[in-house]
């Protein structure tokens, strides 16, 4: 039997399932990741290449179409959604859609979060917190603004310091990610380090992974985290700790900091047994798995009647897909990308 969970704007009435998404691995699929738009106001060089083709914004679902389609999700079962892009908040009137995510959390949603760059923080962490969001990811991959300049291309080290301010001040509990670059940020992990817990914020390290074309030679790029971690117990102690928050991190605690450290590591350590999660595009497109090409169109599901009915049965027909793994791998001989689409069209 159906259950009616509530309303949102226009959409028609909210109906949760009594099944939950189960994958063919057994796996319950609660987590949806929607990259709200392709653009972005930075060229982090290990995402994209500066002179990006970006869709034309006529193929973007509305944020009206949006809101329908996480609400189909969160019908079938997603408690948490994050939000993310390119950067999410430089999509036009990008808190429209926040606020009407937001009235689902407590009723349907436990969370709903977002992973920004930071640039545009400062003007949307108090909306934010009223919207209902409580924690978000800030990416931050070194504290020296040139070096933030040079790794960003366009971004402004002073303003992303300004947001994270702006954020603490309003409530929100922030994470900072921080992609582990190879003769880049290597060195200076212990500093990041003694900077985020300083402050009350958790650090997960991540690396990089082979998705997309873009001007520089991955392999140059690579650091893997066993390597890190290693360095990083030459000054501090790391605890293996049984912390999760939904995602694939595995965290520990630094004894010395008191804080709490995480490690994504999609190369060296499958990360796929667990994965409770879904990714979706902001033309409507659906992977089911960050490092596989295969993806359902639910724009047409969409658009084809007003009726939900259709969208899901083709949430449902997709998620029969979801694969066991991802095939990451990077081609050292022929310096391909493993996945042709960059992380900014599906938000990592
Ligand atoms: N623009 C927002 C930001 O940077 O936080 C959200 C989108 S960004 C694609 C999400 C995360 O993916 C960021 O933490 C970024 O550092 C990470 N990322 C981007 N490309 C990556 C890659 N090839 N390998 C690993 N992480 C990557
Ligand atoms: Fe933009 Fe985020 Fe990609 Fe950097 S990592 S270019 S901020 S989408």
């Amino acid at each position: 039997m159906n259950t009616i969970v509530g309303t949102i704007g226009n959409a028609s009435p909210l109906v949760a399932d009594a099944a939950p998404m189960i994958d063919p691995f057994g796996r319950a699929v609660t987590y949806l990741r929607v990259s709200v738009t392709d653009r972005c106001d930075f060229r982090c060089t290990y995402c994209m290449a500066e002179n990006m083709t970006f869709l034309p914004k006529k193929d973007l679902l509305t944020l009206e179409e949006l809101d329908r389609l996480c609400s189909a999700f969160i019908a079938k079962g997603v408690r948490k959604i994050r939000l993310t892009g390119g950067e999410p908040l430089v999509r036009k009137n990008i808190m429209h859609l926040v606020r009407q995510l937001g009235r689902q959390v407590g009723s349907g949603l436990d969370e709903l979060t977002i992973t920004t760059n930071g640039s545009q923080l400062a003007r949307h962490a108090e909306e934010l917190y009223d919207c209902g969001v409580r924690r978000i990811n800030v990416s931050l991959d070194t504290l020296d603004p040139e070096k933030f300049r040079k790794i960003t291309r366009w971004g402004d080290f002073a303003k992303v310091m300004e947001g994270i301010d702006a954020a603490q001040k309003a409530g929100l509990k922030i994470k900072l990610n921080a992609v582990a670059l190879k003769d880049f940020n290597e060195a200076e992990m212990p500093d990041m380090l003694r900077f985020a817990h300083g402050r009350g914020m958790d650090l997960t390290v991540i690396e990089t992974m082979p998705m997309g074309e873009i001007e520089e030679d991955r392999t140059d790029q690579y650091l893997p985290l066993s390597k890190l971690r290693a360095d990083l117990e030459e000054q501090f102690t790391l605890t293996d700790i049984d912390y999760q928050t939904g995602g694939p991190a595995r965290y520990t605690r630094v004894a010395e900091t008191g804080g709490r450290l995480g490690f994504i590591t999609p190369l060296t350590h499958n990360f796929c047994e667990s994965c409770n999660r879904v990714r979706l595009t902001c033309t409507g497109t659906l992977y089911m798995c960050l490092g596989q090409n295969d993806a359902a169109d639910l724009r047409a599901a969409l658009r084809a009647t007003e009726d939900d009915g259709l969208l899901h049965a083709a949430i449902d027909e997709a998620i029969t897909r979801k694969p066991k793994g991802h095939d990451f791998i990077i081609d050292r001989t022929h310096k391909r990308p493993a996945v042709a689409r960059h992380m900014s069209v599906t938000g990592g």
